[in-house]
């Protein structure tokens, strides 16, 4: 197990006001000699369990993604794929376990808001832009509140505003589209845009649920792109099904089944490991 603190006084400090379970689960992991604790990494979740009516969605999950990492989860439907992405943003508590992003954020200490202030963004299956707004309107609303300066849709943005929404629009492919209301934009063009309005809340952590569903070859391939270009600033979780996709991606693949981890390594170890052939890529 990872020791969880830097130091003693961290250790000691994250006790205080704590319940007996967090308590005696920091206990376990309370730094000795070696100081193992990652630097670098962006999302630490360690013996997550939640369960639902009994059922245990969530069961023991180990989660840990470093910084500009690009991680694939898949797995059989119902493996708890969602249910971790809501674990994360704080939309379900778990029942036990320890959720940390970055070294000094308790993500089950904070509500879904600071979550989302926090830095952790997600973008769900089903695309929700404003379809009569412009693509660029899009892109101003979705800006991070705190920097502008009239936080009013149609008030003048400044340069710096003006340049950050051209940055992202240029990424996600849409420089030339950015007049044009969302509502004509194809189902993938759609996709980028709402993941160029994470770029513009500043999310450090990109959620993102099966975005190659529904796409184009053309657009697959311009989506594996833009995923490989995000992970140079951000650091990227991708839900995905697509697996000629996800192998395009050439990223650490995560598989899930009943709510743990499965398997986890390169796409080539994952599709010659038998346990997952048996319960997810020989279906
Ligand atoms: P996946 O996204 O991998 O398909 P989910 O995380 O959606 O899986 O679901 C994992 C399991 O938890 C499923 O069996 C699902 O039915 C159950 N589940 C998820 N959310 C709830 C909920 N709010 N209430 C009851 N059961 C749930
Ligand atoms: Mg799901």
């Amino acid at each position: 197990m990872i020791s969880l603190f830097n130091s003693r006084e961290e250790y000691v400090k994250a006790l205080e006001g704590r319940g007996d379970k967090l308590r005696s689960f920091f206990e376990k992991s309370a730094p000795t000699r070696e100081i193992d604790f990652h630097k670098d990494m962006a999302l630490y979740l360690e013996d997550i369990t939640v369960s639902f009516d009994g059922f245990k969605a969530i069961d023991s999950l180990n989660l840990y993604i470093k910084k500009n990492e690009l991680r694939c989860i898949i797995g059989p439907n119902g493996a708890g794929k969602t249910t971790m992405m809501d674990i994360v943003t704080g939309k379900t508590r778990p029942d036990y376990g320890t959720a940390w992003f970055g070294q000094n954020f308790d993500l089950l200490a904070h509500s879904e808001d600071e979550i989302a202030r926090a830095g952790i963004g997600r973008k769900f299956q089903k695309p929700t832009v404003f379809e009569k707004l412009t693509v660029f309107d899009n892109l101003e609303l979705a800006m991070d509140s705190d920097k502008r300066v009239f936080p009013t849709l149609g008030a003048s943005l400044n340069s710096d505003e003006n340049y950050s929404i051209e940055v992202v629009l240029d990424k996600i492919n849409l420089s030339s589209s950015s007049k044009k209301l969302a509502g004509s934009l194809s189902h993938g063009q759609k996709q980028w845009l709402e993941i160029g309005m994470l770029l513009m809340q500043n999310s450090q952590l990109l959620l993102i649920d099966e975005p190659a569903a529904g796409m184009t070859h053309q657009e697959i391939d311009k989506t594996a792109e833009l995923l490989q270009l995000l992970r140079k600033e951000h650091t990227v979780i991708v839900v995905e099904h697509d697996m000629d996709f996800v192998r395009s991606l050439d990223s650490d693949v995560t598989v899930l089944h009943q709510g743990s981890v499965l398997a986890e390594g390169t796409m080539d170890k994952i599709q010659n490991d038998p346990k997952v052939v048996e319960v997810y890529l020989g279906e």
